[in-house]
This record gives C-alpha cells, sequence and structure tokens, in this order.
C-alpha cells in the first residue's frame, strides 16, 4: 500500500501536464474529471495548464482526466476524448494500492473495503470480534486469488526421462479444487480428475494438482476452470489426449436455494484422442468409477 502525500501528487501532475503539452492538446484544454477521483485531479492539472479550464459538462470537454487507470475499464468508457491519468497501474513498475489524500483516511486502504462491506451487511466494525477481520479477509483473499501471479510454465516441467514407454493413459483422482465463483465470490470447491495419455513427456503427479490450483486460485466459473487445466497440459506435454473432469458444489447456487442442496455440477473438457476416440474415453470413464 502506498499512501500518496499532495507533493506525490504534484510531481505525477506536472508530468502528466508535460505529456499533454506534447500531445499537443494543452493550448485552452477544457478538463473534465472522471468522479470523483479524477475532480480534483482537473483542478490540479488547471494550475499547470495555462489557460485551461475545469468543464462541468463531458460535452464541453477536450481531455479527459482520472487519478488511476486501474484496468482500463473507465479509459474505455471515454475514448472519444484524450484521456490522461496520474497513475497507470497497467505500465506503473508499483503495483501497489495506492491511496490517494481525498480517500477515507481513518482506516487506510484495502482493508476499508471490507470495513465498508461489515458495514453494509449491519454489523458494527468496531465490535470486539471484529477488529482483526479486515486484516484476516484481506490475507484469506490473498491466497484465494494467489493463481493469478502463476503460470503453468513454471511449475509443469516435463521430463523426457522414464516417458520412453509411456503411452498409457495416466490418471490423477480427487485433487481437491478451492475456486471462488466470478458472479457472486462465493465459493465452490469439489474435486478435480485429470488424465493424459503421454506422447514422449511425462510430468510430476504433484505438479497436476499444482496445476489445478493455478487457475482455482481465481475468481472462475467452472467450464473455464476446466478448460484452462486442460489446454495447460495440452500445450505443455502435447500429450496424444487429455481429459479434465471436474465436479462442485456452488455456494451461490446451493446456499441461496435455486439449486437443491448437495447437487454437484459436473464439467468436463476432452482433448486430442480422449476426444476423439471412443474407446479411449470409455477407457477413462470406467476409471473415474
Ligand atoms: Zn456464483
Amino acid at each position: 500500500m502506498k499512501i500518496l502525500t499532495n507533493k506525490d501528487l504534484q510531481v505525477a501532475c506536472q508530468i502528466m501536464a508535460e505529456q499533454i503539452v506534447r500531445d499537443g492538446h494543452g493550448q485552452q484544454a477544457v478538463i473534465f474529471g472522471v468522479p470523483r477521483g479524477g475532480l480534483p485531479v482537473a483542478y490540479l492539472l488547471s494550475k499547470y495548464l495555462s489557460g485551461s479550464i475545469v468543464a462541468d459538462n463531458i460535452e464541453h470537454a477536450t481531455i479527459v482526466v482520472d487519478d488511476l487507470i486501474d484496468s482500463g475499464a473507465t479509459s474505455e468508457k471515454y475514448t472519444m476524448l484524450p484521456f490522461y491519468a496520474l497513475f497507470d497501474k497497467r505500465t506503473d513498475s508499483v503495483q501497489e494500492w495506492y491511496v490517494f489524500p481525498w480517500e477515507n483516511n481513518a482506516c487506510h486502504g484495502a482493508d476499508d473495503i471490507v470495513t465498508r462491506l461489515l458495514q453494509y451487511v449491519g454489523e458494527d466494525p468496531s465490535r470486539g470480534g471484529l477488529h482483526e477481520t479486515p486484516n484476516r479477509v484481506l490475507k484469506a483473499w490473498k491466497h484465494w486469488t494467489s493463481g493469478y501471479g502463476q503460470t503453468p510454465k513454471a511449475i509443469l516441467k516435463v521430463f523426457k526421462d522414464g516417458a520412453e514407454d509411456c503411452d498409457e493413459m495416466v490418471i490423477v483422482k480427487d485433487i481437491p479444487v478451492y475456486s471462488h465463483c466470478e458472479h457472486h465470490m462465493a465459493p465452490f470447491f469439489g474435486v478435480a480428475h485429470v488424465a493424459y495419455i503421454p506422447n514422449g513427456k511425462i510430468v510430476g503427479l504433484s505438479k497436476i494438482s499444482r496445476l489445478v490450483d493455478i487457475f482455482a486460485r481465481r475468481l472462475q466459473v467452472q467450464e473455464r476452470l476446466t478448460n484452462q487445466i486442460a489446454d495447460a497440459m495440452n500445450d505443455h506435454l502435447k500429450p496424444l489426449g487429455v481429459a479434465v473432469v471436474i465436479e462442485c458444489r456452488h455456494m451461490c447456487m446451493e446456499s441461496r436455494g435455486i439449486q437443491r442442496q448437495g447437487a454437484s455440477t459436473i464439467t468436463s473438457s476432452l482433448r486430442g484422442v480422449l476426444k476423439s476416440d471412443k474407446m479411449a474415453r470409455a477407457e477413462f470413464m470406467g476409471l473415474l468409477k
């Protein structure tokens, strides 16, 4: 977490102003600040761009400014005008959580999200039992989403030794899956079964469960999770065939009463001969039972 000072903002704003001038948008600029964080930026920028004014309405603006580009979703909304931000998370080397001077200073940063959520659900965040909750929640979520920082390439070290005579199906059953659905951020959990038929390359069996973790520890839909595991196996091992079956219970469905309790969702993803060859597929399905 980086708590930005007003000096930090002035430096960043001056750099941004110089860029705007270089881009030819500095003359008589009419600045629109994206509510809410872009507004103080617009006022600050007007100090560095002489002759500029702050617009009330985007229709009169010549440039749009914001405090931070996170994913780029906001800037995409304003593609009709040149868009500038003080900080751009997509390019800045610092991947920290920025806290701007106009953001709530009582509780800094990310844990504030949890505090607000506690308030939203009707809790009293100052209650004793909840004191450590925001930090614990953030820590837990970091773990549950730790797959974002990892790539299959790093763990799927294939080896050829011992693979010479391996052309029979390798199957790893009942790999635990703990993930969260991207629609409700609610847990879904169950097991994955991963099979492949080697083609001169094999992989340590423990690596397959780590592969499942890499994709499960993200916000997911079960179908994509299944496909991603199958594709990673396919890309890195170039096997004759891959099959992935995942069975999960979804809290967002069960606890909200849409689906009957205990029912699981089954998804599968087949590649190569495990898709095209009936016998190979039947063998895999037989091994699952
Ligand atoms: Zn859901």
